[in-house]
C-alpha cells in the first residue's frame, strides 16, 4: 500500500473512533444506556472507502484495444521472462473469434517468429482447428498465458503467471470469444485457478467469466505422446458441437 493511502487510512479510523467514542459518551449521559459499547472494527469500513490507487500499469492495460495491448506486450519488461526473449509474442487472430485458444507459453520458433503455434507443435494445432472448421485468420484469436518464452522451455512460474495474467484478461475481454480452449495443464491450472491433472479437468464445460471454457492436451503433449490422440478428438469434437462447427472427416474439403 502506498503511503499516503496507509495515512488517509490511519486519519479515517482514527476520527471514526473518536466520534464513536463520543457519542458513546453522550448516550451515556443524556440516554438510558448504562455500559459503554464496546469500539466496532472499522477496518473493512475504512478499506471500501478509501481504496488503493489503481497501478498505472492496469489503468493503461484498461483503456487499450487490441493492438495498443499487442504494443504493450512487446515492449514489457514486468517479469524476467523479458531478459531472454528475442520477441514478446502477443497472438494472432480475430476478434469476436468463436474460439480463444490459450496455450502456455512461446517455444523457440515462436520466440524468434514473434508469432504463436508457429512450430511443430503449431502445425498440429492447425490441423486440429482445420478438422472442426476453425482456422486463426477467420474465426479464431491464438495467444499464451505467458507472452515471453520461459528459457529452455521451462513451465512459467507462478510469479510470471501472475504478472502476464492481466494481458491476457484483458485480450479476452476486447475478443469476447464464443468459447475458450485452453491447452495444457500450466494454462488450464492457471485460468481456472485450481489445481488438477489435464485428464482431471478435461471433458467439461467451465464458465470463464461467462465464457464456456474447454480444456485439452497441449499438441506438444500429443505429439510426445499419440495416446493422447482419442481424448484430443473427443474434446474437440465436444467443442464443434457446442459451437455448431461442420466436422471435417480426413479427405474432405
Ligand atoms: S511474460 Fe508477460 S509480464 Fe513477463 S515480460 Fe513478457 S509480456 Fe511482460
Amino acid at each position: 500500500m502506498d503511503h499516503e493511502t496507509q495515512e488517509k487510512r490511519e486519519r479515517l479510523h482514527h476520527n471514526l473512533i473518536n466520534m464513536w467514542n463520543f457519542y458513546d459518551e453522550v448516550e451515556q449521559y443524556v440516554g438510558d444506556k448504562g455500559e459503554s459499547q464496546d469500539i466496532p472494527d472499522f477496518s473493512s469500513y475504512v478499506q471500501s472507502v478509501i481504496k488503493e490507487p489503481k497501478d498505472q500499469f492496469i489503468e493503461t492495460i484498461e483503456i487499450s484495444n487490441i493492438h495498443q495491448l499487442a504494443s504493450l506486450i512487446k515492449s514489457c519488461s514486468r517479469c524476467p521472462l523479458s531478459e531472454k526473449r528475442t520477441h514478446a509474442v502477443p497472438g494472432e487472430g480475430v476478434i469476436n473469434a468463436k474460439v480463444m485458444i490459450i496455450g502456455e507459453g512461446p517455444g523457440g520458433s515462436e520466440d524468434v517468429a514473434g508469432i504463436p503455434f508457429v512450430g511443430e507443435a503449431g502445425v498440429y494445432l492447425e490441423s486440429w482447428l482445420k478438422a472442426i472448421s476453425l482456422n486463426r485468420k477467420e474465426n479464431v484469436f491464438i495467444t499464451n498465458v505467458v507472452k515471453c518464452r520461459p528459457p529452455l522451455n521451462r513451465d512459467p512460474e507462478n510469479s510470471e503467471l501472475t504478472t502476464c495474467f492481466p494481458f491476457l484478461e484483458k485480450q479476452i475481454a476486447l475478443i469476447k470469444p464464443e468459447a475458450i480452449l485452453c491447452l495444457g495443464k500450466v494454462a488450464s491450472n492457471h485460468i481456472l485457478g485450481k489445481k488438477g491433472t489435464l485428464s482431471s479437468l478435461r471433458g467439461q464445460f467451465y464458465n470463464y467469466h461467462s465464457i464456456p471454457l474447454l480444456v485439452t492436451y497441449h499438441p506438444s503433449a500429443v505429439l510426445r505422446n499419440e495416446s493422447l490422440k482419442g481424448a484430443v478428438w473427443q474434446d474437440l469434437q465436444m467443442l464443434a458441437g457446442f459451437l455448431n462447427l461442420p466436422i471435417k472427416r480426413k479427405g474432405s474439403s
